[in-house]
């Protein structure tokens, strides 16, 4: 640690939804948010560890880890990236929150791994990982008030997923809100009431046709898309009527799709959302003083 003061800052450190990859294309869901000195991360979607450690984050700084809903895209890594901190020298404890099962994923992670567990507690005396994470299961409302940190949870409308949870993050007078996986929820304006950032997912419409054609399970996936999906619309009109300072388009689906570019998403944004907008890329930093985006902002 250097010592200085943080300055209060959101990474995007995964972009995409969805839990593909591609040559090329942006990695799922996972996001770094640093505000008034604690390291939070919000989901762990493949690639979290990579984009933490490109942030410049000691992952033995691991602080506390927030899961909104148990889809792959949103909790592959969660394991991997606890274990990598631990094997970096991790020796205070991490606080995981997560929907019913977190618990449950984390035992069988650790059950998985427990040669390599084992060996290093006697082979390098290294502290049992089982003891050094506590996972907390929440549900909706209070999740958590600690050092000035507040945060709560709202179950949004995520079928066929029913602990599926939009968190909102307050300390010190900052407010920033993510809204995780979501049909167009109108209780989220309300959960997301004059926040400095809204970080809500989006879709567009003309890329999904696109998107069912090269993935393969065509109807299917189109269904699951529409019903438990946002789009980039939704998520204008859910800032607009929340009163937001900046909306954050996250959670791109298509978001490899060489054919859709910034200028589809803020075509499509623009019709409901006015003000300030960042439209998300893996490693994007939004400065939360003031919510000014550090490059690539987009500004009504
Ligand atoms: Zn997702
Ligand atoms: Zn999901």
């Amino acid at each position: 640690m250097s010592g200085k003061p943080m300055p209060d800052r959101l990474v995007l450190l995964g972009s995409k939804g969805g839990p593909a990859l591609r040559p090329g294309g942006p990695w799922p869901s996972s996001s770094l948010l640093e505000i008034g000195g604690r390291t939070i991360v919000v989901d762990c979607g493949l690639g979290v560890t990579r984009g933490l450690v490109d942030a410049g984050i000691s992952l033995k700084a691991l602080d506390l880890i927030f899961i909104t809903h148990l889809h792959s895209d949103h909790l592959l890594e969660l394991g991997p990236l606890v274990h990598t901190a631990w094997t970096a020298g991790l020796a205070t404890p991490v606080n995981v929150f997560g929907p019913p099962g977190t618990g449950h994923y984390w035992r069988r992670f650790c059950q998985a791994m427990e040669f390599d567990i084992e060996i290093r507690i006697v082979d390098e005396g290294r502290p049992d990982i089982r003891e050094l994470v506590s996972i907390s299961e929440f549900a909706e409302g209070h999740v958590l008030d600690q050092h000035g940190l507040k945060v709560t949870a709202l179950r949004v409308d995520h079928p066929p997923v029913t602990d599926c949870f939009a968190l909102r993050f307050e300390r010190g007078g900052k407010s920033v809100v993510f809204s995780a996986d979501t049909a167009f929820f109108p209780p989220l304006a309300d959960f997301a009431k004059d926040a400095d950032i809204l970080v809500h997912e989006a879709m567009l419409e003309e890329g999904i046709e696109r998107l069912v054609a090269r993935t393969g399970n065509g109807a299917r996936l189109r269904e699951h898309l529409l019903a438990s999906h946002s789009f980039a619309e939704d998520a204008g009109r859910i800032a607009s009527d929340a009163g937001v300072k900046r909306l954050v388009l996250n959670h791109l689906i298509p978001a490899d799709d060489a054919e859709i570019g910034e200028v589809d998403w803020l075509a499509a944004v623009r019709k409901t959302w006015a003000g300030d907008l960042t439209i998300a890329r893996d490693g994007l930093v939004v400065e939360l003083s003031g919510a000014k985006a550090a490059q690539g902002e987009e500004t009504a």
